[in-house]
């Protein structure tokens, strides 16, 4: 017999939850990552709709709505795409920038004849992504923030990631994302510094130490 979940990642994506187990996995003496840390769908948690205004307040509200849903710690993220002469749009919109969530290609087409005319200097931009630790009950929470700089191309280049890679050089980079291996892209990346900056509260909330309440509002 298996021994009983101890943490939900509030995902239906499978490679952020083996990012997770991965960064997890030694960490907390006696849990076994492979079948304690588990996605949202397998604990039978529902979907969360985003209406958070900020990377933060999705990631907490996903986090909070399984750990309540689920009895257990959960952990949510919420990353998209922030150009600096857009005023960090498509922000918290990345994933539905061109009007149907999670068309890749049209996204990344409107935003590249968005900024048609603006020249190379002017052009920055990041990959943000906010991780959160909720516990179930309001027990505690808590959120992390990562971000990977850069620079967005004219024209995509490269097979590999998903979403706006093929359009994000991160600074010091004559690649963009989408030519980098997943490790490379993993050891810098905006959800790979949230989770990691995430991982002692983590770790100490599954040892049993407590974790700050909500603050205030
Ligand atoms: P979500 O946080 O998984 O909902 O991702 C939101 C959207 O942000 C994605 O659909 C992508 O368009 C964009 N995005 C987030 N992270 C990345 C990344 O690492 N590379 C490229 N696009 C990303």
């Amino acid at each position: 017999m298996s021994a009983a979940p101890r943490l939900v990642l509030a995902t239906r994506n499978a490679g952020k939850l083996r990012e997770l187990r991965e960064l997890l996995r030694g960490q907390v003496p006696g849990l076994d990552v492979d079948t304690q840390v588990i996605d949202a769908e397998t604990a039978g948690a529902p979907d969360v709709p985003e209406t958070g205004t900020t990377f933060e307040a999705n990631a907490l509200l996903k986090a909070r709505a399984v750990a309540d849903a689920t009895g257990l710690p959960a952990v949510a993220d919420d990353s998209g795409l922030a150009v600096d002469v857009l005023g960090g749009a498509p922000g918290i919109f990345s994933a539905r920038w061109a009007g149907r969530h999670g068309d890749d290609e049209a996204n990344l087409q409107l935003l590249l004849a968005q900024l048609a005319d603006i020249a190379p200097e002017h052009r920055s931009a990041a990959f943000v992504c906010a991780a959160a630790l909720a516990l179930p009950g309001g027990a505690g929470e808590h959120v992390e923030r990562g971000e990977l700089r850069g620079t967005l191309l004219q024209a995509p280049r490269g097979a590999g990631g998903f979403g706006y890679d093929p359009i994000l050089a991160p600074e010091g980079s004559q690649r963009s994302t989408a030519e980098l291996s997943p490790a490379e892209k993993n050891a810098i990346s905006h959800r790979g510094q949230a989770f990691r900056a995430l991982l002692p509260t983590l770790v100490q909330a599954l040892a049993g130490a407590p974790v700050p309440p909500p603050a205030a509002p």
